[in-house]
């Protein structure tokens, strides 16, 4: 049998530890009463509240709008009373503005009506995708109408779909292809009519032959001449749903530095943000609700959950029966990629794919000590970049030099800090030297 397809430089393989929840399908979890909802929750500039104080708000009606800048509206998740316009705890910032509302936990359910996208103009599709406040909900929060704006000097020809999912423990993008994979190819297709192309491959590592037979047969059934999906299994190594680590492996084109995935003729969305844009191109429904896998061994009953967007982690600890005595760590998102957060006061976001609560025997607490110059995180960067250097130049007072080793395009997957035998936080201090640098 021929190799399966990957990206050519560095990675690694940590455990998956996927068991604990992969095979649990996706839960409603029970409205709180209050939620908490960021303002801020996309790259760009943060919403201004179009709500005040003891207004009644349904479920779907708007929270705030950009009014100037890259960005997308934002609504409510749920029918209720706004209780007030706050700061709220965010998990990598101190605190971020934020609306709160006491939910009416009699209100029924909004219903959202099925309606034929193919009658309506790209245009139209894009206005519905923006005016649904739908982001790129795999990763940094992207708004989702720019991407599937491409400039005209950069004409795309492929439309990539991540169903990767590499991040260890995380399982929610794995649940979504089980679960809805007649709605993500249906929104491929409705991409793939805003791009004007016809070409969709959606990756997905071979660790998940359930969801490739199942997104096989979805793509053969919805695929017609005028839109072309398939899936390609694709070796299991993280990072391999890294947009450009994935671009190389399913088309061999090198996105350039800082450049974005049209330079090379692609645009990629994730799983999870293409069943968004079916909701907003055919339901008319905004996002603010998310399926999230809580995991690890440091909470009683590990699930996959559909969370309104502003649920705080407090609620959703209360509604599986609370942590384990060996808790030791909290992390939001995957274990290489996440945040480490200390209080459970924190909400979640539209970016929200995990919520890990992690025992001692699930994290390496061991002391770092001194580079012995070994090499291997050179080996492990799917960049090609030079971690051990940056490091260095940061420990000797000179993050400002660090731009030569490629600090800057380094995205943070963590592969150097995992295999290095000396234990240094690697990630760290090229977070450190990335702030420093450009403060300078
Ligand atoms: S892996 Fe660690 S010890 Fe080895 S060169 Fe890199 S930083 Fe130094
Ligand atoms: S965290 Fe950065 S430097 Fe380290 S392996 Fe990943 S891309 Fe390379």
């Amino acid at each position: 049998m021929a190799s399966l397809l990957t990206f050519p430089k560095g990675g690694i393989h940590p455990p998956e530890a996927k068991e604990l929840t992969a095979d649990l399908a996706v839960e409603e979890m029970v409205v709180p009463a209050e939620l908490e909802i960021v303002l801020g929750q996309h790259i760009g500039a943060p919403c201004t509240p179009t709500v005040a104080k003891k207004d009644a708000v349904s479920e779907g009606d708007l929270l705030g709008e950009v009014v100037k800048g890259l960005g997308v509206p934002l609504h409510s998740p749920v029918a209720g009373t706004i209780k007030t316009l706050g700061m709220s705890a965010h998990p990598m910032r101190v605190s971020v503005p934020s609306v709160t509302i006491k939910t009416d936990l009699e209100a029924p359910a909004r219903k959202y009506q099925k309606s034929d996208w193919q009658k309506v103009s790209k245009e139209d599709l894009l206005k519905k995708v923006h005016a649904a406040g739908v982001i790129g909900v795999g990763g940094a929060g992207f708004p989702t109408h720019v991407k599937l704006n491409p400039p005209p000097s950069n004409p795309v020809d492929t439309l990539i779909l991540n169903g990767a999912e590499c991040e260890p423990y995380i399982t929610a993008d794995y649940r979504q292809m089980l679960e809805a994979n007649a709605e993500i190819v249906e929104g491929a297709k409705i991409i793939l009519k805003i791009l004007g192309i016809n070409k969709c491959i959606i990756g997905i590592e071979n660790n998940k032959p359930e969801a490739i037979k199942v997104m096989t047969e979805a793509a053969a059934t919805g695929s017609t001449t005028e839109f072309q999906v398939s899936v390609q299994p694709l070796q299991v190594k993280y990072p391999q749903g890294s947009e450009k680590q994935l671009i190389q492996t399913l088309t061999g084109r090198k996105v350039p530095a800082f450049a974005l995935p049209s330079a090379v003729g692609v645009v990629v969305h994730n799983v999870s943000t293409t069943k968004a844009i079916y909701d907003a191109a055919v339901l008319g429904k905004p996002l603010y609700e998310k399926i999230v896998t809580i995991s690890g061994k440091g909470i009683k009953r590990p699930a996959n959950l559909r969370i309104k967007v502003g649920t705080k982690l407090s609620d959703i600890v209360a509604y599986l029966g609370g942590v384990t005595p060996e808790l030791s760590k909290i992390i939001m998102g995957g274990p290489m990629m996440g945040f480490a957060v200390s209080s459970l006061d924190i909400p979640i976001t539209k970016t929200t794919s995990s919520v890990l609560f992690l025992a001692g025997d699930e994290i390496d607490s061991s002391p770092h000590s001194q580079c012995i110059r070994c090499g291997w995180c050179l080996e492990a960067c799917p960049m090609g970049l030079e971690p051990k250097e940056i490091a260095l130049h940061v420990e000797a007072g000179r993050p400002e030099d660090t731009g030569r080793f490629g600090v800057f395009e380094c995205f943070e997957c963590g592969c150097c800090a995992y295999v290095c035998p000396a234990k240094r936080p690697l990630v760290q201090f090229i977070r450190l030297a990335k702030m420093k640098a450009k403060n300078e």
